[in-house]
């Protein structure tokens, strides 16, 4: 292993994470994996899965079986985890290294880079047009006691909208969801539920008022204008890449995985913005591991 600090690093402890941790310690790599908040820290949130083969009905109850499988490779004594924040990553030719919040640099012979994305907010898209002081919570952690009864606005058709309905499926809202073009893709798995309306806008004004929120939208083309007040406005904009700096991104922000330098290796949702399931994040782990381990063993393609 030379001087290396392991064989490989992986920096989060997602799907992608923990599928290419749990692959390279299966192959007897010495394997370090840093995760700033906890393992599955994005499952967690997820209240129904129905796309994950083995039968995880909430991305809670996954979490912690991916969680288990982490420490069964550390008591194994090839793995270890670290709590902490990667800043950076960066490829050299000897070497691929991450940068720590702690100041710490680890070195590796490669790294497997899965930090996913986190959540857009109004700030971050021009097609909303919200004050800065009024915080909109996220749809995905939106309690239905909190909801039931009112008349919500949810900014944004990202897929969190369908998970949450599926969660809730007894919950008495209604949700008026105002979306973009680029979010119609989306909402095909939803439009059946009695429980919303789909209103496709160019753009959202939202303005606090006594009690609640005025929203004026306009259509498709800049026609057609409206103006309503709900009781409560959540964002559902959907996510940006959590891209280290050091890694390529390319105009929408994400990662090519062939873009990169030889030895870092990108997989999960960082990879592109349509791949992001679970099934997918888990598979590109695994693969994403297997490229430096037949180099490295100098396996032929
Ligand atoms: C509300 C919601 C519902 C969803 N429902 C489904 C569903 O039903 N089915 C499905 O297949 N998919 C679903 N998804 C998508 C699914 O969660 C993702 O595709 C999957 O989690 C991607 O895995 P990943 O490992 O690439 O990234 P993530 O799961 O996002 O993991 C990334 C990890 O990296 C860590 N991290 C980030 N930055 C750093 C850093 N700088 N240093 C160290 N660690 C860092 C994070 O804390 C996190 O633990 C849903 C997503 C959301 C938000």
């Amino acid at each position: 292993m030379g001087t290396y600090d392991a064989d490989l690093l992986v920096i989060g402890a997602g799907p992608a994470g923990v599928a290419a941790a749990v692959m390279a310690s299966s192959l007897r790599m010495k394997t370090v994996v840093v995760e700033a908040e906890q393992v599955g820290a994005k499952l967690r949130a997820i209240g129904a899965l129905d796309n994950v083969p083995g039968g995880w009905a909430t991305g809670a109850a996954l979490a912690e079986a991916l969680a288990s499988d982490l420490t069964r490779h550390q008591e194994l004594g090839r793995l270890s985890v670290l709590s902490d924040r990667a800043v950076r990553v960066a490829g050299h030719d000897d070497r691929a290294e991450v940068a720590l919040d702690d100041g710490r640099v680890l070195t590796a012979p490669a790294i497997v880079v899965a930090t996913g994305v986190t959540a857009l907010t109004p700030g971050d898209v021009a097609w909303i047009e919200a004050p800065k002081s009024r915080w909109m919570p996220p749809l995905w952690r939106a309690a239905t006691e909190d909801l039931e009864g009112h008349r919500v606005a949810v900014l944004g058709a990202d897929r969190s909208l369908g998970t949450w309905l599926r969660a809730h499926p007894q919950a008495t809202v209604y949700f008026h969801v105002l979306y973009p073009e680029a979010d119609r893709y989306k909402t095909d798995e939803v439009a059946d539920d009695q429980r919303i309306h789909l209103d496709l806008v160019d753009y959202v004004a939202v303005a606090p008022v006594q009690d609640g929120f005025r929203i004026s939208t306009r259509g498709p083309g800049g026609v057609g204008s409206h103006t309503f007040v709900v009781d409560a406005v959540l964002s559902n904009m959907g996510s940006k890449p959590a891209a280290l700096p050091g890694l390529i991104t390319g105009t929408d922000g994400y990662c090519p995985p062939d873009e990169q330098h030889p030895r870092i290796l990108v997989a999960g949702d960082l990879k592109s913005a349509r791949m992001q399931r679970i099934a997918v994040a888990m598979g590109d782990g695994g693969r994403a591991t297997l490229i430096p381990y037949y180099k490295a063993n100098a396996v032929p393609s």
